[in-house]
């Protein structure tokens, strides 16, 4: 089975969570600042490691970061114990190079699917450090088609043929420096992402509209990158979507 770190400060959270996963039969480990949990990781090398963002001493962040610039433990997939289910954590969390978060109060079936996923991905990690937080909830977006596959596939396809010239068009106008040509070929991707009920892709190009209009262009790179990157993880799940439809 494999072994979880938990660095988690509040007491109560910590004997409730641990107790849940070791009757599940996980191995639990637990810290309860950064610094330890920083050491813990290294000298214990769990299997996977559930951070809490609120921490003494150091930052759930900071622990992340730290661990995700180093070879030895990049590959250990984090995921966040979030207070706040804040609009915008999971962007926050997926650039932090975390792979998913969890919101408290944490439900236990949420907590163990969560587990679930990420160990298994940690036991095939190829160096892969894609997350693995799924960009389109395809049952809910089947919902709003009234089931309509066909339809949905219909708009995969033309989505997938028309967003990597919007995303370069978007690439050049912040190399211009065209803030305007920006904010409305983000205004205007939003509008496609939307279509799918892609939350975070519409999160990512709603920031990116609001930071060209406000003409934060360096900001604006770095909101581009996530947004290239949560479209690139949609058409994917899009592709497979069809794919399965046609089987
Ligand atoms: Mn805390």
């Amino acid at each position: 089975m494999p072994k979880i770190l938990l660095v988690e400060d509040n007491e109560m959270n910590r004997d409730m969570l641990s107790r849940r996963l070791q009757r599940k039969g996980y191995t639990v480990v637990t810290a309860e600042d950064g610094e330890k949990g920083l050491l813990l990781t290294r000298s214990e090398m769990p299997d996977l490691i559930l951070m809490d963002i609120s921490l003494p001493l150091m930052g759930g962040w900071e622990v992340t970061r730290l661990l995700k610039a180093d070879d030895s433990t990049r590959h250990i997939p984090i995921i966040a114990l979030t207070a706040h289910a804040l609009k915008g954590d999971r962007e926050r969390c997926i650039e932090a190079g975390m792979d998913d978060y969890l919101s408290k109060p944490i439900e236990a079936q949420k907590l163990f699917d969560a587990v679930e996923t990420a160990a298994h991905k940690s036991e095939g990690a190829t160096g892969n450090d894609r997350p693995h937080i799924r960009a389109v909830d395809i049952d809910a977006l089947l919902k709003s088609f009234d089931g309509d596959r066909e339809l949905v596939s219909m708009l995969a396809k033309v989505f997938a043929d028309s967003s990597p010239g919007q995303l370069s068009e978007l690439d050049d106008a912040v190399t211009r420096g065209d803030a305007e040509a920006l904010a409305s070929g983000a205004h205007a991707l939003r509008g496609s992402v939307a279509n799918f009920r892609a939350e975070a892709a519409v999160d990512a190009a709603t920031r990116l509209e609001r930071l060209a209009r406000t003409g934060d262009l360096a900001a604006a790179d770095s909101a581009l990158a996530v947004l290239q990157n949560e479209i690139e993880q949609l058409r994917e799940e899009l592709e497979t979507f069809e794919q399965v439809s046609l089987s």
